[in-house]
């Protein structure tokens, strides 16, 4: 398993152990245990040997079968949140999809921050106008988030609905937090977690959760080969985390990924994501933005489960997203 055993909740290092000594070494062995075998060998009690079992089960992702009619249930409740481009949306099927996670990856100064910005101010809309009525969460990991621009953003929404926008209003319902290094990022992902609780039956429940830049600071940290299986294994209990708050609350979720433009010896191919395979399977819209001429962006859709793929050209401009 790409989880720990240490890493869910009520195992700390001793009980690890113990569960180990018995023969659990993996948290899918964990997930088909009964609490009593588990209690018997780890010296715990059988609820918290059922929490831990739980647990397992969640980060082993084998939560069991569901009947096509209960999916066909919750994708019901699938919302689709506008990029203000109208190709893009097309492209999309609409937009970007809840309960699932986009990623978006290009290289610097594509434009993977401007859209961002931009789903921040649109998931505020109403339903009517492309939006999913809520607030977001932005988990910031390179500082690039501007308030300035989403102003400039709201008062370009203000232009085209020919209505009064308060930027101010958008503002209060961004929720950002910088990330100081990979740990701090993951950890961030239960705070989003927890205010999207406290804001779930509110005006504004958190509809979106962008983590931008995702693989920035697990780039920085791991460097050299012997690190890289620890740094996918880390960055995909991070995905299913993340992928979690996406059924939940059913939120979107927006991931950045920077490819590199120089050839880079330890991450090969520079048209390759950072994160290689393990994003690539657990994204399920992988879009790849380069430039253009002018304020001009390509958007390439490469990957989706139920989506021809396809290219939209948007714009980035003083006023946001644009066609
Ligand atoms: P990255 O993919 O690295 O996150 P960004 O989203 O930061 O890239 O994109 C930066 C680019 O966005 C700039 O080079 C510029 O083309 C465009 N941009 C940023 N701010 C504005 C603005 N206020 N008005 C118009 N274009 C902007
Ligand atoms: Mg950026």
């Amino acid at each position: 398993s790409e989880v720990l055993l240490e890493d869910l909740d009520n195992v700390g290092p001793a009980t690890a152990q113990k569960l180990k000594d018995a023969g659990f070494t993996t948290v899918e062995a964990i997930a088909v245990a009964s609490p009593a075998e588990l209690a018997n060998s780890a010296e715990i009690g059988e609820s918290t040997a059922a929490k831990i079992i739980n647990a397992a089960r969640q980060a082993a992702d084998i939560g069991g079968f569901e009947t096509g009619d209960l999916v066909l249930e919750r994708r019901k409740l699938v919302g689709k949140l506008t990029t203000g481009c109208e190709e893009f949306d097309e492209m999309m099927g609409g937009g970007i999809e809840s309960q699932s996670i986009t990623e978006m990856y290009g290289e610097f100064g594509c434009g993977k921050t401007q859209v961002a910005h931009q789903l921040a101010v649109n998931v505020q809309l109403p339903p009517e106008q492309g939006g999913l009525g809520g607030s977001v969460v932005i988990i910031d990991t390179e500082n690039t988030f501007r308030p300035e621009r989403i102003t400039q953003m709201v008062n370009g929404l203000s232009e085209k609905h020919g209505v009064e926008y308060d930027p101010e209003e958008f503002l209060k319902n961004i929720h950002v937090a910088r990330a100081y290094n990979s740990n701090h990022q993951i950890l961030l992902v239960d705070s989003a977690s927890e205010l999207a609780n406290e804001l779930k039956d509110s005006e504004m429940p958190v509809r979106l959760l962008i983590v931008d830049s995702l693989t920035a600071h697990f780039r920085a940290e791991y460097i050299g080969r012997g690190t890289l299986a620890d740094r996918q294994q880390k960055l995909n209990k991070h995905l299913h985390g993340i992928q979690r708050f996406g059924d939940l609350f059913n939120s979107c979720v927006v991931v950045t990924n920077q490819v590199m433009s120089k050839p880079d010896a330890f991450f090969g191919d520079p048209t390759k994501p950072i994160g290689g395979h393990i994003l690539g399977h657990t994204a399920t819209f992988r879009l790849y933005i380069r430039k253009s001429k002018g304020d001009k962006r390509i958007v390439k859709l490469v990957d989706s489960p139920n989506l021809p793929d396809g290219e939209a050209i948007m714009s980035i401009t003083t006023d946001g997203l644009g066609d």
